[in-house]
């Protein structure tokens, strides 16, 4: 056994020797106080049980890489903290000193440079000031520009010292020019919040030296930040709006299903306001000294909604997201620790904060299938956990759709869950209309699908000419989904998985979206040798293509995962679409998430049928979730919208229900159909997936598996079968799922049941490497 260190939270401490294994030592004690609040332990060993995962994978998950060091972390030299190193004592300070040099440093060298292997409590002192960090892979993978902001030393907050400093500090009213400068810098704090170095000499016309003299007073301080970091903005709450008749009654609506029920969906059609009713009530609880969590998909986190929030509530908000820089994420986590922080607006992980006081979580866009963790465990619905770690505080849930899911939907309207509609668009305006462009009439000579059809590229051009944009929607990224061979049909596929290869015509290479391996292009066919491919198919990046050759003098772009890499790529050309200076946006679902577009009067839908062939007992409600929030992007305060979509399955039902925006029939039907085939809302699901580079190895694992089931629950077993894509990164994939009925008993049985199988195949040699996913309410 290697000498492993590991961080670890200490949950209870007893007098009980452990039974199955041989306890380690504690070596350090890294914190003084605890780091996390008994709820979180809760939550985290809810999320265990409830996702059949371990503690520790949990804990991985929710705690920042400060938190979990040991013996392979990294530590990198922070240069925002510089290279003053006179507040350090001598073992930080010969550490600091090393990372100056060297940049980064491994565990062990820390432990030859301090010669001592309690070398963790000095690593988290200089973690907590900020002079170094953890490493993390793949993250900080941009360089932030840098700006040295000034602030007033904590002292001087308080407005007696501040006042006694002004007017009887001799040293400084002799000091005339400083004294001016400190009067522009207290002039600029109050009117914006933050003030910059640069701004302050060139608004008060002072120079580098009469600042340091003031520094050198520790009346102000210097600090580096990152530019877009979070801003330092005052703190108070500014609601400048008047909800609406119909918003007000929802609002209240809201507060009386508060009385007596935990949770509360707001069904409210796009456009209706609901961020309105949210700040309000955000407002309320704030008010009672609560601290409200909203949550938000992680492509929807963009500046937009965080400038709108920050005009309302300013210093008191929070963001927590994965782009930011380790620094600003442990700031966010301690402020909100400390209760200093009210509100945080988050992806999915910042469910996992310190709340101290949680009075509420609003849940936005709770339908969004990204809320559910895939990988790796936690395999945690953010939504789902959001309802029970708000218990814990005895606080109140909100969620929020235009497009509501069906479980969530289903719990309102049966009553375990209040119910609030918003069933008008701001401003009487009206919902788009949507119409349907049969594409089966024009498929062309090679079979090929059309990309833009007539009526489309009419819609287009009376858009552009009324100076109005445009939306187009498809759910493909690349060029061509796959190339086929138009000899014998023989198609590329990628050496390491079951899927058809993407022509990326950009980078002029073949690429797996499931490993990420790149081919160069295949201009012989691997089969029969022939030069003839035709392009089957298309994905955003012809469409952008294609759009450039039709409109030439119209400004093109294009939204998708290969477009928007990067940390503000994507914010940029939201910007630029809302300036604007962009007619035609082509993007993915990226398109869809948390956008406001005021001048957008066309949306188009280019290939429906392949949003309608999923093959999942989900595929309709995505469909219309997918469609109708698409379609909510088109029209906007004075602008009547229209969408259009292009599908040869033109009788399928979705699509009626979408062209009448109509949710509740939508929902009827689908709850029928969930109840005959025995689906949630009617049923629980857990899909099982195995995992091995043999075929045969993998194949009776899952059969071995299912039969150590069958006894117990036979009935509600469907498989072992292979997924639609059977070879992932070499590795064979098997599945079962398991339908439960909804009683706590059956569920906790099943999960037992699957536990043990788990240790039985395991013990089994043959079987040891297998890799066994449980994923509890699958999506
Ligand atoms: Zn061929
Ligand atoms: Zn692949």
């Amino acid at each position: 056994m290697k000498n492993k260190k590991y961080a670890g939270v200490i949950k209870r401490i007893h007098q009980e020797k452990p039974q199955a294994f041989e306890p380690k030592e504690i070596l350090n004690v890294l914190d003084n106080e605890p780091v996390i609040y008994p709820e979180q332990l809760q939550l985290w060993e809810w999320i265990g049980n409830y996702y059949l995962c371990s503690e520790g994978e949990v804990m991985a998950a929710a705690l920042p890489a400060h938190f979990k060091l040991s013996s392979e972390t990294v530590l990198i030299a922070n240069e925002e903290y510089g290279e003053d190193f006179s507040a350090l004592d001598h073992d930080e300070y010969m550490v600091a000193e090393a990372l100056l040099i060297k940049k980064e440093l491994k565990l062990p060298e820390v432990q030859q440079i301090l010669d001592s292997s309690h070398v963790y409590p000095v690593i988290k002192r200089l973690i907590d000031k900020k002079v170094c960090f953890v490493w993390e892979a793949l993250k900080e993978t941009y360089t932030a520009k840098k700006e040295t902001y000034i602030l007033l030393n904590k002292e001087f907050d308080d407005e007696e010292h501040l006042s006694k400093l002004l007017n009887e500090d001799k040293k400084l009213q002799r000091a005339e020019k400083q004294m001016e400068l400190l009067l522009s810098y207290l002039h600029l704090m109050k009117t914006q919040g933050e003030v910059t170095k640069t701004e302050l000499l060139k608004k008060s016309g002072a120079t580098d030296a009469q600042l340091k003299g003031l520094i050198d007073k520790n009346i102000l301080w210097s600090e580096k930040r990152t530019i877009d970091r979070l801003k330092y903005l005052p703190r108070n709450i500014n609601i400048d709006f008047e909800l609406t008749t119909m918003q007000q009654e929802c609002l209240q609506t809201i507060r009386q299903s508060f009385t007596d029920k935990h949770v509360c969906l707001l069904h409210g059609i796009t456009s209706s306001g609901k961020t309105l009713v949210y700040i309000k009530l955000i407002e309320e609880f704030i008010k009672q000294g609560k601290q409200v969590l909203y949550l938000l998909p992680e492509i929807a986190l963009t500046s937009q909604i965080i400038r709108r929030l920050q005009k309302h509530f300013g210093g008191y908000i929070g963001i927590y997201h994965s782009k930011f820089s380790q620094n600003e994420r442990l700031e966010i986590w301690n402020k909100i620790k400390t209760g200093e922080l009210k509100i945080v607006l988050g992806a999915r992980s910042s469910l996992f904060l310190p709340f101290e006081n949680l009075g509420l979580i609003v849940v936005d866009e709770e339908h969004d299938a990204s809320y559910k963790q895939q990988d790796p465990a936690p395999r945690y619905h953010a939504r789902d956990a959001a309802v029970y770690y708000a218990s814990l505080f005895n606080g109140k849930v909100l969620l929020g759709s235009a497009t509501p899911s069906v479980e969530s939907y289903y719990n309102a309207a049966t009553g375990k869950y209040g119910l609030a509609e918003l069933n008008e668009r701001f401003g009487n305006m009206n919902l788009p209309q949507i119409e349907l462009v049969d594409t089966k009439k024009i498929i062309n000579k090679e079979k090929n699908k059309v990309i833009l059809t007539p009526e489309l590229q009419q819609a287009i051009e009376e858009s552009l000419n009324k100076n109005r944009q445009v939306i187009l929607f498809q759910n493909r990224r690349g060029y061509s989904p796959y190339q086929v061979c138009q000899v014998c049909g023989w198609i590329p596929k990628c050496n390491n998985c079951d899927v058809s290869l993407t022509y990326h015509k950009l980078s002029n290479k073949l690429q797996c979206h499931y490993c990420g391996t790149t081919y160069p292009p295949v201009t012989v066919c691997g089969a029969c040798g022939n030069h003839n491919f035709a392009q089957r198919n298309f994905g955003t990046e012809r469409i952008e293509e294609h759009l450039d050759e039709i409109f030439p003098k119209v400004k093109v772009a294009r939204m998708d995962i290969d477009s928007v890499r990067g940390k503000s790529a994507h914010d940029n050309l939201i910007q630029l679409f809302e300036q604007q200076r962009i007619s035609i946006l082509v993007g993915t679902q990226m398109v869809v998430k948390g956008l406001d577009f005021e001048n957008v009067d066309l949306v188009g839908i280019l290939d429906a049928d392949s949003i309608l062939s999923f093959a999942d007992f989900r595929v309709n409600e995505r469909a219309f979730q997918l469609m109708e929030q698409v379609s909510g992007r088109a029209g906007r305060k004075d602008v009547e919208g229209k969408v259009l979509i292009q599908v040869a399955n033109i009788k399928h039902p979705v699509l009626a229900y979408v062209q009448a925006h109509d949710y509740k029939t939508f929902f009827s039907n689908e709850l029928e159909a969930r109840k005959r085939f025995f689906y949630p809302p009617y049923s629980r699901t857990i899909l099982i997936t195995f995992k091995h580079k043999m075929k045969d190895v993998v194949e009776s694992a899952a059969q071995l598996f299912a039969i150590g089931l069958k006894n117990d629950f036979g009935k509600y077993l469907i498989g072992p079968g292979v997924p639609p894509v059977g070879r992932v990164r070499n590795q064979y994939l098997m599945e079962i799922l398991l339908k439960l009925p909804k009683d706590a008993s059956t569920i906790h049985q099943a999960k037992i049941s699957i536990q043990q199988q788990t240790a039985i195949l395991h013990n089994n040699k043959k079987f040891r490497s297998v890799v066994i996913l449980p994923d509890v309410d699958a999506v």
